[in-house]
């Protein structure tokens, strides 16, 4: 071989080991599932990058092309020869540009096919999921504050008779309490309840003291619909019976549940009210969460948001159940939770949370 000969020898190792350099991160890409893995920008930016490869090292001014425009050039002796290892060199950088570009591709194709088979469903046709009701969302919102207590949930009958929703809460037939409490009554003298209140009999019936319950859900009134009326609307009752149960403990719990419910700044104010199933009772006021007691649109400027009748379990209740209250004493609350839902989202309408338009629930 003579020393020309030698250096083209050379000329093709270096031109196949500079395509190998730049070609060795393509190597992985051969067969099928080679390129599995891969983000589809990953594999669509690969595929740009083995293109310009291609051309950098197989177009005209490549300098395998080069060396192809030298075989012409060379000895005739050594040209059979010589033009063979550059063909070869050719070849193979071409078919292993094709190999890569071949897995590469097809798996390009694959996710774009698969991505549009999911893409098809995307628009409208998916069923939407929907959320909670508002409603709901407060009410799971105080039940864990009360549960962090220590109360339990309890549920009661929306149809009740006549002892649960008034006679055993010391309201008494001819009671004017009775009156703004009206309800709706069945021709077999059930009524719907007035009040949570009646799950406070229940649960002292199924339970006995100590007990510490909360009980939400569906009250009815013969209430006119209007802004702030609904015959329908959703309370929350809390109960506590044991033994040395003081006025302190109604207050101190009813300003933790305010501090946890709007915030530590929250401060409470108690006035003195009647219920008949309390005594003493006193209704609930907690600082305005949105000015912090300045007085605003939203407490109509006092600074004060009313929460709820409270007040020490009357005796004569717990003596409606067999409690002794000479042994045990207890403290009641109700809260109105669509009250508070319509305040906390500042609803101009409370009938709005009825009426199940989704423009309005999707604001949630
Ligand atoms: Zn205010």
């Amino acid at each position: 071989m003579s020393s020309e000969a030698v250096d083209h020898d050379a000329q093709v190792a270096s031109v196949r080991e500079a395509f190998e350099r730049e070609f060795e991160r393509f190597a992985l890409f051969r067969g099928e599932g080679g390129a599995d893995g891969l983000a589809l920008a990953e594999a669509e930016g690969l595929l740009r990058e083995l293109a310009e490869l291609r051309t950098r090292h197989t177009s005209k001014k490549s300098p395998l092309a080069q060396l192809m425009k030298l075989v012409g050039r060379v000895p005739p002796d050594e040209r059979a020869a010589f033009g063979q290892r550059v063909q070869a060199a050719s070849a193979d950088i071409a078919a292993r540009l094709d190999e890569a570009h071949a897995t590469l591709q097809a798996y390009v194709a694959r996710l774009l096919l698969e991505r549009e088979r999911l893409d098809v469903t995307l628009p409208g046709r998916r069923p939407r999921r929907g959320h909670l009701h508002p409603i709901t969302l407060m009410r799971q919102r105080i039940e864990d504050i009360f549960v962090s207590m220590g109360y339990t949930v309890e549920d009661g009958p929306e149809v009740e008779t006549d002892f649960y929703n008034f006679t055993a809460l010391n309201i008494p037939e001819l009671h004017p309490a009775r009156s703004p409490q009206d309800t709706f009554y069945t021709t077999d003298g059930l009524s719907l309840r007035s009040q949570t209140s009646t799950v406070q009999i229940h649960a002292m019936q199924r339970r006995r003291p100590p007990l510490r319950v909360i009980a939400p859900g569906r009250v009815f009134r013969r209430d006119t619909p209007d802004a702030t009326h609904n015959p329908m609307f959703f309370q929350l009752e809390g109960l506590l019976v044991d033994r040395g149960i003081t006025m302190e403990h109604l207050k101190g719990t009813l300003s933790e549940f305010v501090r946890r419910m709007f915030g530590p700044e929250t401060r409470t104010r108690f006035r003195p009210s009647y219920f008949p199933f309390t005594e003493p009772s006193m209704e609930a006021d907690y600082s305005c969460f949105k000015c912090g007691g300045e007085g605003c649109r939203l407490c109509k400027g006092s600074g004060w948001i009313e929460l709820g009748g409270s007040g020490m379990v009357h005796p004569n209740v717990l003596r409606a159940v067999g409690v002794d209250p000479e042994e045990f004493s207890g403290f009641a609350f109700g809260l109105g939770i669509d009250r508070m839902c319509g305040l906390m989202y500042e609803l101009d309408d409370i009938r709005l949370l009825f009426e199940n338009d989704v423009r309005f629930l999707e604001q949630f």
